[in-house]
């Protein structure tokens, strides 16, 4: 696995875990290995969708210019739009804010078949809100706890949870602020909020290992992706999805399988009785 799984609480040093791996992979068979697992994706996705047994969840978790939403539109782009939508959560509305932190949330959590991708999420909750004290720590610290039991909920429900935490190096943050500055393509997405956010990096690492150790779990693991060189980063997201959702493919074919032979069954009795045409009769 190219990626650093957390699958159980513990605490965790980000500062640990290299920004810049490459797997000892290069740039080109790394591309040749992505096509073929989107391909792969893409059709585990399909009987997914088909068996509307199970959705999944892709929480995408990162600093400013991780590229939260350079990896969902490259690796959730090899799946049919039919089945997934993405769902970004910024400043809570006066509205949201006037409910519970899951409210919305779990108004956007995927049904049967589905896939979404969270441009931030819950998390966010346990983060911003931590590093610039929107609310009291006593308020914050119990939602640990609140968003354990939240997804533990959600996997019970059928939902297969993948939470993603994009690491990127501080030197390569600046280098993608400031090429936003100078790239006309990706002015839009420049931000001076971004520079400000910089400057609490110690915080938000700190904040960052809190919420991926005290919120790993076998259903709703973590997995932390170096995500300095993009092509590594989306070989390692590709590689997520496809092995969690390969193991349930048996299980969606015996209802698949059911269900067709359910519908021929129908067919037959009503071709038995002469209701529809068969195959082979003449006009
Ligand atoms: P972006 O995703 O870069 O477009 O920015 C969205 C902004 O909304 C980020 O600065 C987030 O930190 C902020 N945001 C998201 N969720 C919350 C939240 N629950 N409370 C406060 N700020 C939030
Ligand atoms: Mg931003």
């Amino acid at each position: 696995m190219l990626a650093d799984k957390i699958d159980k609480p513990g605490s965790i040093s980000l500062n640990k875990i290299a920004t810049d791996r490459t797997g000892g992979l290069v740039k080109e068979k790394a591309q040749k290995r992505l096509a073929s697992l989107c391909e792969e994706l893409a059709a585990l996705q399909e009987l997914m969708y088909a068996a509307s047994m199970n959705s999944l969840l892709v929480v995408m978790q990162g600093r400013d210019t991780s590229g939260k939403d350079g990896s969902t539109d490259d690796v959730g782009g090899a799946m049919n739009p039919v089945g997934i939508r993405s769902a970004s959560f910024k400043v809570p509305t006066p509205l949201e804010a006037a409910h519970d932190f899951l409210w919305r949330i779990h108004a956007e959590a995927p049904a049967k078949g589905e896939v979404v991708f969270f441009n931030r999420s819950h998390y966010e909750d346990v983060l911003v809100t931590r590093v610039h004290d929107l609310v009291p720590k006593k308020v914050w610290e119990k939602r640990y706890d609140d968003i354990r039991a939240f997804e533990q909920m959600l996997a019970e429900n059928g939902t297969l949870i993948v939470k993603i935490y994009l690491h990127i190096s501080r030197d390569e943050q600046k280098e993608r602020l400031l090429a936003r500055e100078s790239t006309p393509e990706k002015a839009w997405k420049l931000n001076p909020e971004d520079w400000k956010e910089r400057a609490f990096w110690d915080q938000y690492t700190d904040a960052y290992e809190d919420a991926i150790g005290k919120c790993a779990a076998p259903r709703a693991p973590w997995y932390v992706i170096p995500a300095d060189h993009k092509w590594f980063r989306n070989l390692a997201l590709a590689e997520i999805l496809v092995e969690i959702l390969r193991p349930h493919k048996k299980g969606w074919m015996v209802k698949l399988d059911a269900l067709e032979k359910t519908q021929r069954a129908a067919l037959q009795q009503l071709r038995d009785a002469g209701t529809i045409e068969s195959p082979k009769a003449k006009k």
